[in-house]
Formats: C-alpha cells, structure tokens, sequence
C-alpha cells in the first residue's frame, strides 16, 4: 500500500476505493477493517438508509427490494458533500446497478473523486443463505431474519448487480477475490492489491 504523504495541490482527485458482491459476502467487513488502516471514510448506503427517518424508506428496505437509484444517490452525494474534507471514501453497497454507476460517475466528476480499486468479492448462495442466518442473531436487522427477505435480496443482486459487475470485469483496477477465503487472507488480499491512495 502506498500512501500519498500529503495533497499537493487542492487539484488533486480524492482516492477512492468500491466494494461489490452479494448481501452477506464481507463486503462491509472488508470496508470497515480498510477504513480502520487508513485514512479513508466509510460509506455504507444501507447504514445511511438504515438511519432515515422516512417511514417509506423503512418498509421498503425490511422487503430485500433495492430502493429507488435517485433517492439513494441523493443521499450518497449528500454524505460525500457533508466529508468533503476526508482522504477518500470506501464505498459499500453502491454502486449496485448499471444506473447508479453512471450516477456515481457523475458525482466522482462533480466532487473530484477517483476510483483506485474494485473488488469484487464472490462467495456461493448457499454459503451467503447460512452467513445472513448467523449474522441475523446479532445484527438486528429485519432484513437478516426472514429466509424470504434473503431471496429478495439475491434476485435483486442476480438482475441488477451482477449485469453493472459483469461491465467493470474488464476494468484494469478491478478484481475479484473469494469471499470464501478466511477473512484475514481476503483483507491481505486486498491490501496486497491496493492503489495508492
Ligand atoms: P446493505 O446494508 O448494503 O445490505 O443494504 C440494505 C438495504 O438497503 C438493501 O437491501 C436495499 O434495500 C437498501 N440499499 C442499500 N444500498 C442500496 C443501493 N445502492 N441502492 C438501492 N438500495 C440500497
């Protein structure tokens, strides 16, 4: 990993780094642990949304569906307007369709961000099935609860996510890791590959 010692010119674009794969993959693990070691800032849109006090927001969620592109990047482009001063973002959970990657695009352009790395982090349905189980027991979230709720979730990744993965596949900063991996090999894995940021 290597590190820019400081910004040399306010011109400089600000580094960022994107997680994708299914629900229950590690993808916010990984985000997190990245975020610990460096100076980049977390940004989960499901914990932004996960604190919205919209009653509609709310129900839609507990059903696996995905949430409207425009409301969810109003919310991102807002949360990247309030951390304007961090080193750089870690996104989790967005861009998760075609649509908002070119929303996405747009916000970068507009705020002067840059896409360092992509990792894709690939794990097999029957092992995601039993992960959201367990981490139901502690992660009070209706959404991990309900085995329905699950299938929601991975017939929205499998239509939109996977067709937004399949067109970065051939992106040079983009790379797909096992998610099947320990995870202390997969956090190596990644800070092996990382950019400079
Ligand atoms: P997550 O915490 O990433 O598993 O997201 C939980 C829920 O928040 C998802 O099932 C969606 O309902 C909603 N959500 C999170 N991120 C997005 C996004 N980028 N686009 C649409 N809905 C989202």
């Amino acid at each position: 990993m290597k590190i820019k010692n400081f910004k040399e010119f306010d011109s400089l674009s600000t580094p960022c780094v994107i997680f994708v794969g299914p629900p229950g993959c590690g993808k916010g693990t990984q985000a997190e642990i990245l975020c610990k070691k460096t100076h980049l800032k977390h940004v989960s849109t499901g914990d932004i949304l996960r604190k919205s006090d919209d009653e509609e927001v709310k129900e839609l969620m507990k059903t696996g569906k995905l949430l409207p592109d425009d409301l969810v990047s109003k919310e991102l482009e807002k949360f990247i307007q309030k951390n304007k001063k961090s080193a750089g973002f870690v996104f989790d959970g967005y861009p998760r369709n075609l649509k908002q990657k070119t929303l996405l695009d747009k916000i970068m352009s507009n705020n002067n961000l840059e896409t360092i790395n992509i990792f894709f982090l690939d794990v097999p349905e029957e092992t995601l099935k039993e992960r959201i189980k367990e981490r139901g027991k502690t992660s009070g979230r209706a959404d991990d609860n309900d085995p329905e709720v699950f299938k929601v979730r991975m017939g929205e990744y499998k239509d939109q996510t996977l067709p937004l993965i399949k067109s970065m596949k051939k992106l040079k900063n983009f790379l797909e890791i096992s998610g099947e991996k320990d995870l202390d090999e997969v956090t190596e894995i990644i800070f092996d590959n990382l950019g400079e940021i």
